[in-house]
This record gives structure tokens, C-alpha cells and sequence, in this order.
């Protein structure tokens, strides 16, 4: 595999650290720490693994992070009551509810319910308004961490045909938002009703694959020297000691002698989603005293 085509997220992360740092200093100054409260509900084994990450991250950086673990069967009033003391506690910065719920809860009603200036995952109505009036102030984690790795390697999108395939309230849509406002390119969005997919990928110059469905794109379906952006997480069950392996949706050894630049699976948009909860952690600590 040419490594050298490779988009890795770690450099462009790290050089967010950096940069955060500073601002942690400077808060540091002024007696604020910032600090994220992350909702845990169930046991779902991924989440749990997200979330360790991310208290971890936290700690590194002097700053805090409480986790409160729900019971799997807790009702929607405890829940809202538990958003609503943690609306009200001055020494939070961040909430964040890690998704997905149980199947009797509804994450839009929660989520609804953050205080906006404390949703550091930029998913609130009027967080996400905002984004859409192109006056944003938290952005989704993900595609803004999709954008700080274009521009990290000198991407420009400006005026360049970019397939987001998937629509999700939490890649897809703000991704578009980004690429086609701040970033004047020409996005179009695919989803599972889109016929003839490859018809599209085709004639991108940047693909970015947010679904979850592997192998989903190979290089029969890109055109030579497009950029891909590989948002997908899938696990494949293998005989080795973890029992799976971790891929994308893009068919990596198949596209990477086409394309002329890829992010990894793992290791490109992964490592970005931590430092920009992070940075929009911060973010709200400066807002607080703002
Ligand atoms: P999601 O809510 O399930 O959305 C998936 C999207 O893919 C939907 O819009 C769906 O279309 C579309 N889709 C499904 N099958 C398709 C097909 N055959 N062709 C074209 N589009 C298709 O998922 P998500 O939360 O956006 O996450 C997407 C992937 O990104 C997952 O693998 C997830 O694990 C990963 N992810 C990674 C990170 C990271 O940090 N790297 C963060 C978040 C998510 P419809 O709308 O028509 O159903």
C-alpha cells in the first residue's frame, strides 16, 4: 500500500492538542477548568469503550470529564431530570449524551433538552440551525474534524464536486452544510435511496463515505486522482485474539492505486472526533465566562 497517499488523523489531532493546550493554560488562568459531563445509558460495550477514550483524552489534557452511568432500564424523567441539574451546575461546560440510547428512549427529545451553550456535540436544534445559517457555533464532531483534515493536508474544496454519501443529523447533513457554505464546494448527498451510486462517485473529486456498510465503495467507482474521506466503522469478526478487525466503507486496498490521497481505517477520521469534543469543550469554557 502507497503510505504515502495515507491521510492519518493522529498529526492533525496532535496539532490540535497543541493549540488547545494554550487555550486550557489561558482558561486555567482565569479559574476555569473545562469540564464535560458524558451520559452513559446501558451497556453497550462500544459506548463504553468511546466514552473510557475520551475521560482518558480529558485527564491528559488537565481537564475534567464525569462519567454518569444510567441503568439500561432508567426512565426519560430521570434522564431529563439528570440533563436538567447538570443545565444548572456553572462548574459544567459540556454535556454530552452518548448515543445510542435504549430503544425506549428518544435521543431527540434529550438531546433537545441540553442547554445549547453546554452541547459540545453540536447536535441541539439551535446549534444546528445555526450551522445551517452559516453562522455556526458548535459543529458536529466528526465533520469538523472531516474539514480539519482536508485542511490540514491543503485540500481545498472550493469549487470542487464533493459525494457525501449518508445523511445522518450527525455527519452527513452538517457535512454538507460545511463543505457547501464556509467551503464554496458543490456538494451533492447520496443516501440508500440514491439510484446508481457509482454514476455520482464517479464524477466527485472528494468522496466522503458516512454509512457503515464495508466495501461499500471500490475503484470501480471512483474516478483517478479523486480524495476519499472514509467516515465508516465496521466491525469484521476474524479468528484473531479480539475476534474482529475494524474497516471502513471504502474497499482501501482496491481504490488506493486510483485515488490520489485516502483516509485510513482505522486511523484517519477516528482520532479527529476526540480532539474536536475537546475543542468544543473548551470552546464552551471560554463561552461561559464570555
Ligand atoms: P446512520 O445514521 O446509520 O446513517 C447512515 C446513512 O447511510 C443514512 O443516511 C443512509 O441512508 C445511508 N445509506 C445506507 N445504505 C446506503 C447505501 N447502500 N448507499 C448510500 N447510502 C446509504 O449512520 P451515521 O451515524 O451517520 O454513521 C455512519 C458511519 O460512520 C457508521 O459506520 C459510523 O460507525 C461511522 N461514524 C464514525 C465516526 C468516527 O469517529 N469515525 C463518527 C460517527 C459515525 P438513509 O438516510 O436513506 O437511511
Amino acid at each position: 500500500m502507497s503510505l504515502d497517499k495515507l491521510l492519518l488523523g493522529k498529526p492533525v489531532a496532535d496539532k490540535k492538542y497543541l493549540l488547545l493546550e494554550d487555550k486550557i493554560k489561558f482558561l486555567k488562568t482565569k479559574g476555569v477548568i473545562p469540564k464535560l459531563a458524558v451520559i452513559l445509558i446501558g451497556n453497550n460495550s462500544a459506548s463504553k469503550i468511546y466514552v473510557k477514550s475520551k475521560e482518558k483524552k480529558f485527564k491528559t489534557l488537565n481537564c475534567y470529564s464525569e462519567i454518569f452511568q444510567l441503568n439500561e432500564n432508567i426512565s426519560k424523567e430521570e434522564v431529563s431530570s439528570l440533563i436538567k441539574k447538570l443545565n444548572n451546575d456553572s462548574s459544567v461546560h459540556g454535556i454530552l449524551l452518548q448515543l445510542p440510547l435504549p430503544a425506549h428512549l428518544d435521543a431527540y427529545d434529550f438531546l433537545s433538552k441540553i442547554n445549547p451553550m453546554k452541547d459540545v456535540d453540536g447536535f441541539h436544534p439551535e446549534n444546528l440551525g445555526l450551522l445551517f445559517q452559516g453562522n455556526p457555533r458548535f459543529v458536529p464532531c466528526t465533520p469538523l474534524g472531516c474539514i480539519e483534515i482536508l485542511k490540514y493536508y491543503k485540500i481545498d474544496v472550493e469549487s470542487k464536486h464533493v459525494v457525501v454519501i449518508g445523511r445522518s443529523n450527525i455527519v452527513g447533513k452538517p457535512m454538507m452544510s460545511l463543505l457547501s457554505q464556509s467551503g464554496n464546494a458543490t456538494v451533492t448527498i447520496c443516501h440508500s435511496y440514491t439510484k446508481d451510486l457509482a454514476k455520482y462517485t464517479m464524477s466527485a473529486d472528494i468522496i466522503i463515505c458516512a454509512v457503515g456498510k464495508p466495501r461499500l465503495i471500490n475503484r470501480d467507482m471512483i474516478k483517478s486522482g479523486s480524495i476519499i474521506i472514509d467516515v465508516g466503522i465496521n466491525r469484521i469478526n476474524d479468528d484473531s485474539k479480539k475476534g474482529y478487525h475494524i474497516v471502513g466503507d471504502v474497499d482501501c486496498d482496491s481504490v488506493i492505486d486510483k485515488t490520489h490521497s485516502i483516509t485510513p481505517v482505522p486511523g484517519g477520521v477516528g482520532p479527529m472526533t476526540i480532539s474536536m469534543l475537546v475543542n468544543n469543550t473548551v470552546l464552551a469554557a471560554e463561552l461561559s465566562i464570555k
